[in-house]
């Protein structure tokens, strides 16, 4: 993900340390709020598990950084497709080969595509989508040595693929009655520092060659949504080309977590995988936390992550699928 705010994010990592403390009053923080600002938990939402979604997170890392084509993306790849088949979705693979600037050779992607059909004739097909790859390089790192190497991704990638199959799993359960497509975009993340190129390749793709197949009426994009510190605000491509679907899910979700989604638009955009969509005319809304530290360094680690926020994001979206299905059978 690539956005036009660096400069800032550039000044804040300067004050490292204090933000250490900071993490450690956050943390405190978050006991307090889950404490004194129970979630509400609704018929369709109740059953997702946080803890169960941190443990997804957990394992994505194990396997290292999940760079196209190194035996850690493969047997990541292998996990996902698992994951979804355990629950009951048709799994499919899309392969695309592309020249990686940022890697310098040819390097196969994979989108990871899990169907699941409701029992309702509707003819309406809700996109929930996240990235699986994790970044080839640091180059946010405070650390020059380390710029070079791949990233865990622990946020950057593990948490919106942890909250997705954490979603499949309950949606399956309540017997969620609409279709509903999960896709796992490979290649988002190596795109080259500075410039809008090769970002999103994934997605990019998908939309290019498959929305004859799966012809999506609308979407919901998760990346960087396990941070600690959770404040989701709308940026403004979405903004702008979705504003309904993002004004309807800014509405549902604060009736759970107003704490954590802020109805106060970004003043900037954010290139994510939802762009692709919005540039075919297809509403579609990313959930992303940007303030994050650890963003493109070595410090995007499961420590930095929280199952609680897991928990609000995947609720709030399990809300907003059911709430949405209600309106369309209206
Ligand atoms: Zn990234």
């Amino acid at each position: 993900m690539k956005n036009e705010k660096r400069k800032i994010i550039n000044e804040r990592k300067s004050g490292k340390h204090i933000y250490r403390i900071g993490r450690f009053m956050c943390f405190c923080g978050f006991l307090f709020s889950w404490a004194f600002h129970p979630l509400s938990v609704s018929a369709e939402n109740d059953g997702f598990s946080g803890k169960r979604a941190f443990e997804l997170l957990q394992r994505q890392c194990s396997f290292g950084p999940r760079v196209p084509g190194s035996p850690a993306s493969a047997a990541c790849a292998n996990f996902i497709e698992h994951e979804l088949k355990e629950i009951g979705l048709t799994v499919k693979r899309q392969n695309f080969r592309v020249y990686s600037q940022l890697m310098k050779s040819d390097v196969t992607g994979t989108n990871i595509i899990g169907l699941y059909s409701g029992d309702s004739p509707s003819t309406d097909l809700v996109a929930l989508s996240a990235h699986w790859d994790s970044r080839p390089v640091a180059d946010r790192d405070a650390d020059a040595q380390l710029r070079f190497q791949p990233i865990i991704g622990a946020n950057d990638g593990a948490s919106g693929v942890a909250v997705l199959i954490e979603i499949a799993r309950v949606i399956s359960k309540r017997r969620y009655p609409g279709r509903i497509i999960f896709l796992f975009f490979d290649l988002e993340d190596a795109g080259l520092p500075g410039s809008l190129e090769q970002w999103c390749l994934g997605s990019t793709y998908f939309a290019e060659h498959s929305l004859h197949d799966y012809p999506i009426t609308m979407g919901v994009n998760f990346d960087m949504i396990g941070d600690r510190n959770l404040r989701i605000q709308p940026e403004q491509m979405m903004m702008k080309h979705a504003p309904e679907l993002t004004r309807d899910f800014w509405r549902s979700a604060q009736k759970s977590a107003p704490r954590y989604f802020i109805d106060e638009p970004l003043p900037y955009v954010i290139h994510d995988d939802h762009e692709p969509f919005l540039r075919r005319g297809i509403p579609y809304i990313d959930l992303i936390d940007f303030d994050y530290p650890e963003w493109h360094t070595q410090e995007d680690t499961p420590d930095a992550c929280s199952p609680w926020s897991l928990e609000i994001v995947g609720k709030a979206a399990i809300d907003f699928v059911f709430h949405r299905m209600e309106k369309f059978k209206k």
